[in-house]
């Protein structure tokens, strides 16, 4: 299968071609259409399978094509990740391939100063990559509401768990209006991660890569 068979647009696939990409992932065909339908995923994947373009274009391409403006402070999707470097790595991902759509991606994490960030944010962004503790500092400032969020997604979750994150996603989780489309990533999937997904997702489909 080939990236031209995939149903994404000519700005998400000319992104992918100058990335150097030729075949898709297996994770990639099982989930991208699902996902620009607008359905839940629960992925179990590791890095390195290409997990971060499964999602990221797919969700470029449903905020593109249901385009309105990003509200200041209201970000229209969500990716919750463990660390500076993942949330790093991602925010770079989405520019990459989002760099033919106009939209804007933001990245806050905990450790430096805020005021890059929330200005930022106060100029409305269409997605912003953070993690929890951060993320939760701003919206308790009031920089950030997540009250028009359309898309969300907890990336690592075995990883957020494990580092004792689970009470921060469930406050995060608690300020997410009901209607919209949830993303679950993780390497494992023992009892605990299985009964936040299900928690999470309305009838996800299912990856295992
Ligand atoms: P990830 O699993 O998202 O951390 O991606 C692992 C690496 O694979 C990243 O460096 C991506 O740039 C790269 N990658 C993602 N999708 C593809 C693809 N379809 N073909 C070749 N490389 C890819």
């Amino acid at each position: 299968q080939k990236f031209s068979d995939l149903p994404l647009i000519e700005p998400l696939q000319k992104a992918v071609a100058e990335s150097g990409y030729t075949t898709p992932t297996p994770i990639q065909i099982q989930s991208i259409p699902h996902l620009l339908e607008g359905r839940d995923l629960l992925g179990c994947a590791q890095t390195g399978t290409g997990k971060t373009a499964a999602f990221a274009l797919p969700i470029l391409q449903n905020l593109y094509k249901n385009h309105r403006r990003p509200e200041p402070k209201h970000p229209r999707a969500l990716i919750l990740s463990p660390t500076r470097e993942l949330t790093i790595q991602i925010y770079d991902s989405f520019k990459t391939y989002g760099k033919h759509l106009r939209l804007k991606y933001s990245v806050v994490f905990g450790g430096v100063s805020q005021g890059p960030q929330t200005k930022e944010l106060a100029a409305g962004v269409d997605v912003l990559i953070a993690t929890p503790g951060r993320l939760l500092d701003l919206i308790n400032q009031k920089y950030v509401s997540l009250n028009k969020l359309e898309i969300f997604v907890l990336d690592e979750a075995d990883r957020m768990l494990d580092m004792g994150f689970l009470p921060d996603i469930r406050k995060v989780v608690n300020m997410l209006p009901k209607q919209r489309q949830n993303l679950f990533f993780s390497a494992t999937m023992p009892k605990d991660i299985q009964k936040l997904a299900d928690s999470l997702l309305t009838d996800p489909v299912k990856v295992e890569v």
